[in-house]
């Protein structure tokens, strides 16, 4: 009986030793470190928690993030909506009736882009999408903390196109192909 007394007592002495350690160490707050740093977790003391959004974590150069499109650098090659494990990049092209630009890094534009919105609540952050665009123009960003009430928010749009300039370039795709349907046919 004496036996167990004793042990519970030294359980519970342990217990508060551990309690007091906290509650002494929780006068201090440690300061955002910086992930990258070797020996970052080594400094686990006192409060650990970062009074976010004031304080804001260091966050690794690789990170993966939301992401970013760089519309005028698009070629509309829809690559990076095929590679997509959860379908959430939706790219509406629309024909041009000849080179309508270039990229930054030399690549012929022959294509507009009506619509390209990608669904960021229904993204996993794969990052496959970034490795197969042949003009890197689609990204991931360091940017974490977009926080929404309204989760259609979350869909962002990058296309600059408006609904008239769409129409107007698919005119203009129908009508150029009515032309060379009626050059071929004179010609037969
Ligand atoms: S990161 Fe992955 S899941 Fe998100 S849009 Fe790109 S391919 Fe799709
Ligand atoms: S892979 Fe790149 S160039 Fe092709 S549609 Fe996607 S973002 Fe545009």
């Amino acid at each position: 009986m004496l036996k167990i007394a004793i042990h519970a007592f030294v359980t519970a002495a342990k217990g508060l030793a551990i309690t007091l350690t906290h509650l002494v160490g929780a006068r201090r707050s440690r300061h955002a470190l910086d992930v990258r740093k070797a020996d970052y977790f080594d400094h686990q003391d006192g409060v650990t928690t970062v009074q976010f959004p004031r304080e804001k974590m260091p966050i690794p150069e690789v990170a993966r993030y939301q992401l970013d499109v760089e519309i005028d650098d698009c070629i509309v090659c829809d690559l990076c909506a095929k590679a997509c494990p959860v379908d959430c990049i939706a790219i509406e092209p629309v024909k041009a009736t000849g080179v309508i630009g270039k990229t930054s890094d030399g690549s012929v534009k022959r294509l507009y882009a009506a619509a390209f919105d990608i669904d960021m609540a229904k993204c996993m952050y794969c990052g496959l999408c970034t490795v197969v665009c042949p003009t890197e123009c689609i990204t991931m960003t360091d940017q974490y903390d977009r926080s929404m009430t309204d989760l259609s928010e979350l869909t962002y749009s990058f296309a600059e196109m408006t609904p008239e300039e769409v129409e107007e370039k698919k005119r203009e795709w129908t009508k150029f192909q009515a032309e060379k349907e009626a050059v071929k046919k004179g010609s037969r």
